[in-house]
Order: C-alpha cells, then sequence, then structure tokens
C-alpha cells in the first residue's frame, strides 16, 4: 500500500510503500477512497502545538516515524479477520477514528476518546493519508449513506466535535439562548448542529465580518463583534445571557466574551484550539455559578448521533475541495499558511 508519511517532524511527507496488512482477529482492512486534512494535522506534522504565551505542547510522544497521519477516512471494507463483527466485505464506511485500549475505566464508560493508552488512527496509529487503513474493530466502521462519501469524513473530525460540545451544554430549553464562538469550520457545524438538536437558533460571536455573514445567512439568530468591548453588553441586553456558550476558538479574546456573555448558572464549554490563557477571579464561579468544561472530540455512541443528523439531512457537510493523495505535503502546507477555504479532503 501506498501512504504519504512523516518521515522528519516539520519536513515535507514522502510516498512510502508498506505491504498491505492482512486483518487479524476482529480487524478489518479498509480500502481508502477520501480522507480529510484537518488543522491538527499541521501541528501533528510539526510536532507541537502553541499553547498562546509564547509556549507549545511537544506532540512527538507515542508515535514511531515514519507515520501517516489523517483521522477523517472513509472508503470500502476489502478484507476482514477471522472473529470480524458488524462489517462485511464491499460495505461502505466511515471509519471512527478516536479508538481507545478497550478495556479501561474509560473505554468501558463508552468514552474511549478520552482512553490514557488511545490507539487513535492518524494520531497514535497509521492513519488515512494512505490508499488502506487497518481498523481493530468492525465497530468502528458506521454507515454513512445517504451523505456523499467524499464529504463522510467531515463529520468524524468537526461534525463529532461541534455536536459532543454542544451537548455537553446539558439540556437546552427552547428559550434558552445558546452562543457560538468562532464560526469557522467547526463553528459552522456548531451552528446547524445547534439547530438541529435544540431546535432553536443559536447566536454567534466571530471578529471577522465576512463570518458574521456567513453565520447569520447559516440561520444563526444574531451575530457579535467579541472584539468590540460594548457588544458583551449588547449580546446580554438583547438575550438576558446565554445558558450556554461553546468556544469553537480558544484563545483570551474568544473566551472572554463567552464567559462574560452567559448568565448566571451557565456553562462555557471550550473546543478550540487556538491557544490562550485564563485568568479570572475565582470568585466569579460560586458568585455566578458558572462552569467551564473542555470538549474533544467525542465518544463512538456521539459518532453514531453526529451521523444520524447528517443523515437525516439536518446538516450540511462545509465546502470541500478534493486533491489527490500526493498533494497530502502540499495540503498541509496551504492549511499552515491559511490558502485553504473549507475543508481538502484527500482521494485515494
Ligand atoms: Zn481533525
Ligand atoms: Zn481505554
Amino acid at each position: 500500500m501506498k501512504s504519504q508519511k512523516i518521515v522528519e517532524y516539520g519536513k515535507a511527507l514522502q510516498e512510502v510503500n508498506d505491504p498491505t496488512p492482512t486483518p487479524q482477529g476482529a480487524e478489518v482492512l479498509v480500502r481508502i477512497s477520501h480522507c480529510g486534512v484537518c488543522h491538527s494535522d499541521v501541528h501533528l506534522h510539526d510536532g507541537e502545538f502553541h499553547l498562546g504565551g509564547g509556549k507549545t505542547l511537544d506532540v512527538r510522544a507515542g508515535r514511531k516515524l515514519p507515520f501517516t497521519l489523517g483521522h477523517e477516512i472513509v472508503g470500502e471494507v476489502v478484507a476482514v479477520g477471522p472473529a470480524a463483527e458488524g462489517v462485511k466485505v464491499g460495505d461502505r464506511r466511515v471509519v471512527y477514528p478516536w479508538i481507545g485500549c478497550g478495556t479501561c475505566p474509560a473505554c468501558q464508560r463508552d468514552e474511549e476518546q478520552l482512553c490514557a493508552k488511545p490507539r487513535q488512527l492518524g494520531i497514535q496509529v497509521d492513519g488515512g493519508y494512505s490508499d488502506h487503513v487497518l481498523v481493530p474493530h468492525g465497530r468502528y466502521c458506521l454507515a454513512f449513506d445517504p451523505i456523499p462519501e467524499h464529504l463522510a469524513g467531515t463529520y468524524t473530525c468537526s461534525g463529532l466535535t461541534a455536536y459532543a460540545a454542544l451537548k455537553k451544554l446539558g439540556h437546552v430549553g427552547k428559550a434558552d439562548p445558546v452562543l457560538i464562538v468562532g464560526a469557522g469550520g467547526v463553528g459552522m457545524m456548531g451552528i446547524q448542529y445547534a439547530k438541529a438538536m435544540f431546535g432553536t437558533k443559536p447566536y454567534v460571536a466571530d471578529i471577522d465580518a465576512g463570518k458574521r455573514e456567513a453565520a447569520m445567512a447559516l440561520g444563526a439568530a444574531g451575530a457579535f463583534d467579541p472584539s468590540d468591548a460594548n457588544e458583551v453588553k449588547r449580546f446580554i441586553a438583547e438575550t438576558g445571557g446565554a445558558y450556554g456558550a461553546v468556544d469553537f476558538v480558544g484563545a483570551d479574546g474568544s473566551f472572554g466574551f463567552a464567559s462574560a456573555a452567559v448568565r448566571k448558572g451557565g456553562r462555557v464549554v471550550i473546543v478550540g484550539l487556538y491557544g490562550g490563557s485564563l485568568q479570572m477571579p475565582l470568585v466569579m464561579f460560586p458568585m455566578r455559578a458558572i462552569s467551564v468544561h473542555g470538549a474533544y472530540v467525542g465518544s463512538l455512541p456521539e459518532m453514531k448521533e453526529t451521523l444520524e443528523l447528517a443523515r437525516a439531512g439536518k446538516v450540511e457537510a462545509i465546502p470541500v475541495e478534493i486533491r489527490e493523495l500526493a498533494a497530502a505535503s502540499r495540503s498541509l502546507d496551504d492549511l499552515r499558511a491559511g490558502r485553504v477555504k473549507g475543508r481538502v479532503v484527500l482521494k485515494a
């Protein structure tokens, strides 16, 4: 099989030929048709995440080079191990990549995305910048029809992230305003999922006027500019404060807006990885009875719920540009330089 691999962190990916694996036990071999190029792949390729304030997090541990990135994987089951369950050869499936060890308490709670010994595809285990991928069990291979095949992979990362973060807001009533901060790719998914999940239009905050406009076109209830100091007051005057806010950016300014915009008892979920830090008087937590949560992708059951809403036509995928697998390295460079609109999807 042919893969585009990291041979050295930060250097161009290289094409590597390996023998195509034969699935053992419950394993499933998927011939990849499409794999999305995610912004987190850029950080994995660099070997570090920026934490804000000039600090970085080394993310090279737990991965042997050469390594295949890619966690937004779609394709066809072409071989199964003798103990495989849930899929058969010929099935077209999207692959849940956030795989855990399968036995620890987190995995037994169906929260394997939080497993301390993860086997995530494209993160610790070879992923989708390839023509084949080995999946440890058929339960990770999910039906996606009638979603177009080249779009299905976007739901395993941005779709799932948006859905699971919104779910952390808890029981949202019809009269409870929800605020989405950051109308990039994941935030745009968030607007659609919020409408589908809560039956109410969310409010949106973004520093970019074009993104605010796009959010309104997608059905946001109102749009606010977090870089304008008066906008939080206007938001609270108009809405009474948000029941819950999801920060899809994760920067000082976005969190500042989100935390100031929630009403008493409100919840802020941080899911963006932009990098920033939190400075807040602790007394505000009890006095306003607010809480702050972090969310990291989502569980396998949440993946199924995410796909269910998309398969029912309630959520449109983000715009994609299809490129050849050989363009993987160039695509990471384009993403790093901010030259990509929507999602690049590699076609194997
Ligand atoms: Zn991703
Ligand atoms: Zn585990």
